[in-house]
């Protein structure tokens, strides 16, 4: 069951997206060639319980850490560690923070150092197919148009979509009702109504769409061992349209958006 949220719900959401949204951004402006990824964790940890939130992944069906960290052929869900990043790597960092019982869901993928144009343009692809599924979230529209915004577009760039994973309904819990597929066909799917809150999150292969699980029982990997892009935002649909309630500016960083969406 999809749970519509009032006015008062989604500005309790606002608050939360605008706290994961702030340090998201703050954790981008860390990375560099020597940072170790578990440093990062460590500072996200740190800022989300000094707001006076948590860190919803930490202890999430067992996850241990405040963050998930995932370096190139890394999909998903990796682990911080004592793995420093360097020069070349690309670097997605999710987060989630849950203030006054709501949640808010980010990722972002950073590039480190010097990356080669390839990596990058994975980057921008998967931000450019976040920015296409964003204006898709609005009243009306049906849940498959969104998936279709990603798919199109990372295709079209020969790129693949990740199908193991998808995207979410969140609210006081981080996975609510209904998966959001970053796939998908027009017109197809639920209506999209005001009051929904979404976690849009392509997750963009420059290989093969295939995955695998490595043996800590989370890090989702490439099944080709080719990198992966993945970035992320909250979204409230209102009756005006999308309302992005984890963007602040700098968040999703290494290229300018182009799409306007509220
Ligand atoms: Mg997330
Ligand atoms: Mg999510």
């Amino acid at each position: 069951m999809i749970i519509g949220k009032s006015k008062k719900e989604i500005e309790k959401m606002r608050a939360s997206g605008k706290l994961v949204g702030q340090v998201l951004s703050h954790l981008r402006s860390l990375v560099e060639p020597g940072i170790s990824t578990i440093e990062i964790d460590k500072v996200a940890e740190k800022m989300i319980r000094d707001a006076g939130a948590l860190p919803t992944f930490k202890g999430y069906n067992g996850f241990p850490y405040s963050i998930c960290a995932s370096v190139n052929e890394q999909v998903v869900h990796g682990f911080p560690s004592g793995y420093k990043l360097k020069d070349g790597d690309i670097f997605s960092i999710d987060c989630g923070a849950t203030l006054e019982g709501f949640v808010g869901d980010t990722a972002t993928t950073v590039p480190v150092g010097k990356v080669d144009e390839e990596r990058l343009k994975l980057i921008r692809i998967a931000e450019e197919c976040l920015d296409l599924a964003i204006e898709q979230c609005r009243p009306g529209n049906h849940l498959g148009d969104i998936g279709w915004a990603v798919q199109h577009h990372a295709e079209t760039n020969g790129y693949s979509v990740v199908r193991d994973y998808v995207g979410h309904g969140i609210g006081r819990r981080m996975h609510e009702d209904p998966q959001i597929p970053n796939y998908g066909k027009p017109g197809l799917g639920p209506k999209i109504k005001a009051g929904y809150v979404f976690a849009v999150e392509p997750m963009v292969n420059k290989g093969t769409h295939f995955t695998k699980v490595l043996s800590d029982g989370w890090t989702v990997v490439t099944m080709d061992g080719q990198p992966s892009a993945h970035v992320e935002h909250t979204i409230a649909i209102t009756e005006e349209g999308p309302e992005v309630l984890t963007r602040v500016a700098s968040t999703q960083g290494s290229t300018p958006y182009s799409v306007a969406c509220n």
